[in-house]
This record gives structure tokens, C-alpha cells and sequence, in this order.
């Protein structure tokens, strides 16, 4: 779900204009705080700062945890979101990035965390009812048992079908997405590299329309879920239009 290409630029941070943080754009730096507790590897303490400005819940938080070899174990990147176990890891490496590049990469996969949650009720919702229980639209997930009824091992069949990467369309928008929230919570130009991202996630929506209208699985990707990626999409779009790729 979370394929990101991840790249050291301590210097680029060092170039980037110093201005006050503010709640809306909370990526902003500077943070003394924050870079005396990373340069000095107190990551817990460095986290904990970023993640009080990020506004983060206490029920979030307990799902975030810094993980010695993550980045080695998943192609460098330094910040990985998981449906199951619904988690965030950070590698310690994140903390060499300077503050407002590692906020982003939290940002990031927070906005995945937050997806995954809203999902998951979505389908706890549906399969609350007799038309959630009794639908036959599961085509593409090959995990379903026509046998198997209980409204609980309907929801957790559902929630890894609409989270795997093979549904295109909602995996792009979840990257859509989390690519959006980082600019918005830096208030500045996205990355070269996160741009490229975006732009190749939009295109991959456009491209997976046919998933995208198929009716037959809206057992587990639900109109409404449909709807959501739409707009994201066009968020999207609208982004790539207004923004010119940053050099
Ligand atoms: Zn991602």
C-alpha cells in the first residue's frame, strides 16, 4: 500500500527558509526542540515533539512505534503505514532527515493510519446490515468464503481485499492523499520526487477506471468508498494543474 521511494537530504533542509511553524502547516520549522532531541538520538523524546504538533490522538500514538531495521527490511523506507496490524513504524533513520522532511514522511503515512480507520468503519457499518451480510459483490477478492457469514470475518475479508495494493484505484487515492497532506501540512512546494509520486498516482487512477466502475465488488469497495477516491482523485488533479513540478 505504502511503496515510497525515500531519499537522505539533510542539506536540502538546510536551504529551506526558516519561518514560525504554525497549526496549519505544521511541518513547518524550525524546531529547536526537535533537532537538539534528533542530533542527540533521544528519537522517543524527537517524536513525541513532532507528533504534539501533528495534533495526534493518544489512541494513534499507541500505534506508532520506532523500529530498528525497518528501512532495511522495506527498501529504505523510513516510514511504513500497515492495514494488519493496523500500525505506523519509523526507523530511526527518520530522525537524520531535519524536521520538516521527516514530518512529511509521518504525515504520510498518518494520512494512510487515518484512512485505513475510516475504512474499516465503513465496512463494520455495512456489514452491520442485512444487505452487507447478504451481498454477492465480491468479485476480485479471492480471500472470500461464500460459506463463511459471521459479520465479523465478513468485515476482516473485506478490509484486506479494499487494502491490498491490487485494487489500484484505492491504493492510488490513498497515495493521492497522503502525498496532498504533506504539502499542505509543510505549506511549501512538494519534493521533485513527491510530486512524480502524485503524478503517477493520479495517472494510475485514471487508468484503473474499468476496477473503478465494476460493480461486482462493492462488497467490500463500497459506493461511498468509490465516491471518496473520486474526489481525492480530482483533488489530485486539480494540484498537478495549479502546481508546476519543483526543479
Ligand atoms: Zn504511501
Amino acid at each position: 500500500m505504502v511503496a515510497r521511494r525515500l531519499f537522505g537530504i539533510a542539506l536540502l533542509i538546510m536551504h529551506a527558509p526558516m519561518r514560525a511553524a504554525s497549526p496549519a502547516e505544521p511541518c513547518a520549522g524550525p524546531h529547536p526542540s526537535y533537532d537538539e532531541a534528533a542530533a542527540n538520538h533521544r528519537y522517543a523524546e524527537a517524536l513525541g515533539i513532532m507528533l504534539n504538533a501533528l495534533n495526534v490522538t493518544a489512541s494513534e500514538r499507541a500505534a506508532i512505534s520506532i523500529q530498528p531495521g525497518l528501512s532495511a527490511a522495506n527498501d529504505d523506507r523510513h516510514a511504513d503505514a500497515e492495514a494488519a496490524p493496523m500500525r505506523i513504524q519509523v526507523d530511526p533513520a527518520l530522525f537524520e532527515d531535519g524536521y520538516d522532511w521527516a514530518c512529511q514522511e509521518v504525515v504520510h503515512e498518518l494520512t494512510h493510519y487515518r484512512h485505513f480507520a475510516s475504512d474499516r468503519r465503513a465496512l463494520h457499518d455495512f456489514f452491520a446490515t442485512p444487505a452487507g451480510r447478504s451481498s454477492t459483490q465480491w468479485r476480485g477478492c479471492d480471500d472470500y468464503d461464500a460459506t463463511v457469514h459471521a459479520p465479523s470475518a465478513l468485515e476482516q475479508t473485506a478490509f484486506l481485499c479494499l487494502e491490498d495494493d491490487a485494487l489500484t484505484p484505492h491504493s492510488a487515492a490513498f497515495e493521492i492523499e497522503a502525498v496532498l497532506a504533506q504539502a499542505a501540512a509543510s505549506g511549501e512546494p512538494l519534493h521533485p520526487e513527491d510530486y512524480d509520486y502524485l503524478a503517477e498516482h493520479a495517472q494510475a487512477f485514471r487508468r484503473s477506471s474499468a476496477t473503478f466502475k465494476n460493480e461486482s465488488n462493492e462488497a467490500y469497495y463500497l459506493p461511498s468508498l468509490k465516491t471518496e477516491d473520486a474526489a481525492i482523485a480530482r483533488s489530485g488533479e486539480a494540484y498537478l494543474r495549479k502546481t508546476r513540478r519543483p526543479e
